[in-house]
């Protein structure tokens, strides 16, 4: 795995910055979302670059709301975006920002792209202004209010800013090249009239900066040395630098770096948007959602992100990373650092016949394999025990090692068993109990005859056991790439319907009825699992798998392919 410290293309960069001197070796850098959503699994790869590079460059990042856009802008975004960067384990300090702060100074850099004459007031309609501006292959052609003298426009502005016109029938224009081959650069709309209430600003603005004009200035007003940014804006970059230019500002290099795309989910915050608003998932921190919050609901350490995003590195290619990375950074990391414990999720009654009635003793079981520190516990065992009902089959299919009539197989830390007979309710014919004999020489687990058993199985003493809510969380897709979808389907087509499965009466060994909410477990052959601090309350427990132990999707998947 390669480390934070890594060279990748944008340290390179910044090396040679330092270098030369171009920023006086001062870095600074900024995340800036649009609080329009939660962030999710991407951002916090554009978090870790930005954050990570001011911290080994011991330079600054600040976090900046770029809230320019009051339609569809909440406080309830702001305050998640603030909450999970700080979760991820980043700090701003003093310095978090609100594009919308830089309102006045934005609304004064128009005024003199005006009175230099690079910038005039428009009356064409929005449909006009896209005719005008030509296509790839040809030429826009300019508008007929392009050479309004710049008194005109200047006092044209001030009335839109006063708000003399209604919404949407002047705009503000940069002057520069209806013929560029850069269409961005042909004079693009730098304000609009938008009546619209801001969730900071209230109603004070009735003309809003669009994205490029308000980005290039919040940066330079910041001091920022370095603008990185995911490859969409890379056609930006020239109109960046000719609002800097053309306004003699400090001037960030803008660095632009790919995107992740993550397998079998979607990082659009318009698409999960529409997940939560159709309620196709219980809200933003939704366990199975590739937010931030989702991820911390459903039982991601913030160092396991922290270390996914290490490991995908920084280039200027876009793919998509296989799922699977993001679930192998905890596995990784849950495997040296979580307690082991016996959970059955589906259980089944064992009865030991030849087990004494009423008498139980303690078993030693090993705490974590992987960390010696970590010690041992006890674990009853008796006469009745649960093991998983998919750990026995009545008639065992080729290569079914686990329990079946007649078979012995070993408990773990405990004894090996024998199936004896098999009990089933007179009515439906499901099994509903197995009984078994021991061997009392079996003890801890192994046999003093070196006699073998294929399988091992978990389980839990029924009179010790306690109860609780196990939700097996799935991908929230079945396509590796959900947009992949048949002709006039969207992507909620590719919705796995078993993305969710609620287990309401699982056993789990006594030791875990002192575990803490938020705390993570290793179950025995099940995977990792983590005790949801807000589902678990009124005595309930509830825990989340976090991750099974392998990737078995991949192999289901392979499956459905052949
Ligand atoms: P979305 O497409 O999900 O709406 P966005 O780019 O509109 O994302 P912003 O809030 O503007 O979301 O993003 C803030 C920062 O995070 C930007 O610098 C953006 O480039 C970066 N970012 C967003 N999505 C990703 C991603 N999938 N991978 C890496 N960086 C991302
Ligand atoms: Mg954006």
């Amino acid at each position: 795995m390669e480390t934070a410290n890594t060279k990748n293309f944008i340290r390179e960069i910044i090396d040679e910055h330092n270098r030369s001197g171009r920023f006086g070796a001062k870095v600074h850098t900024r995340f800036p979302p649009e609080p329009n959503g939660y962030l999710h699994i991407g951002h916090a790869k554009a978090i870790c670059i930005n954050f990570g590079i001011a911290r080994d460059y011991k330079g600054l990042c600040n976090l900046r709301m770029d809230d320019t856009n009051p339609e569809k802008e909440e406080m309830e975004y702001v305050d998640s975006i603030i909450e999970d960067v700080k979760w991820l384990g980043f700090d701003w300090q003093d310095r978090l920002f609100y594009a919308s702060d830089y309102f006045d100074k934005i609304y004064e850099c128009a005024i003199q792209l005006v009175k230099l004459g690079r910038a005039y007031v428009d009356d064409l309609t929005a449909d006009q202004i896209r005719e005008y501006r030509g296509t790839l292959t040809q030429p826009g052609k300019n508008s007929p209010y392009r050479d309004r003298p710049v008194e005109e426009n200047l006092s044209l502005f001030t009335r839109m800013r006063n708000g003399e016109f209604p919404d949407g029938s002047r705009v503000l224009r940069a002057k520069i090249d209806m013929a560029s081959p850069h269409i961005v650069m042909r004079d693009p709309v730098i304000y609009r009239i938008k009546r619209a209430h801001h969730h900071r600003t209230l109603d004070k603005w009735c003309i809003y900066p669009m994205y490029d004009f308000a980005h290039c200035i919040s940066d330079s007003i910041e001091g920022i040395t370095h603008s990185i940014c995911t490859l969409e804006f890379e056609n930006n970059r020239p109109l960046y630098d000719w609002f800097l230019d053309a306004l003699g500002m400090h001037h960030p290099q803008q660095i632009e770096f790919a995107r992740l795309n993550l397998s079998n989910t979607v990082l659009s915050k318009r698409k999960l948007l529409q997940l939560v608003r159709e309620k196709l998932v219980d809200g933003w921190n939704d366990p199975r959602m590739p937010t931030l919050s989702g991820l911390r609901c459903r039982g991601y350490t913030p160092q396991s992100i922290r270390n996914f995003c290490d490991s995908i590195g920084v280039a200027k290619m876009d793919s998509i990373v296989d799922i699977n990375v993001l679930e192998n950074s905890i596995r990784e990391e849950l495997n040296k650092t979580a307690p082991r414990a016996m959970a059955v999720l589906k259980p089944l009654k064992v009865v030991i016949t030849n087990y004494p009635e009423g008498k139980s003793e303690e078993l030693d079981a090993v705490n974590n394999p992987e960390d010696p520190t970590a010690g041992t516990r006890k674990v009853p065992f008796g006469r009745e025990l649960y093991i998983e009902r998919d750990d026995f089959r009545e008639v065992p299919p080729p290569k079914f090692y686990r329990l079946s009539p007649g078979k012995e197989v070993r408990l773990r830390y405990a004894y090996f068993i024998t199936c004896t007979e098999v009990v089933k309710d007179p009515v439906i014919g499901e099994v509903t109990e197995v009984r078994c004999t021991y061997d009392p020489a079996t003890k801890g687990g192994d046999s003093p005859d070196a006699r073998k058993v294929k399988a091992t199985l978990h389980w839990v003493s029924a009179a010790h056991a306690i109860d609780a809510e196990v939700r097996l969380y799935d991908m929230l897709f079945t396509n590796r790439n959900p947009n992949d979808v048949p002709e006039g389907a969207d992507f909620k087509a590719n919705l796995n319907p078993g993305s969710l499965e609620t287990l309401p009466a699982c056993k789990l060994e006594p030791s875990l009825g002192g575990a803490k909410p938020g705390a993570r477990y290793q179950f025995e052959r099940l995977g990792y699992f983590y005790i949801d601090p807000v589902a678990s309350k009124d005595g309930k427990r509830v825990f989340n798998r976090i991750v099974s132990l392998k990737d078995t999707w991949a192999k289901v998947e392979k499956r459905t392919a052949r």
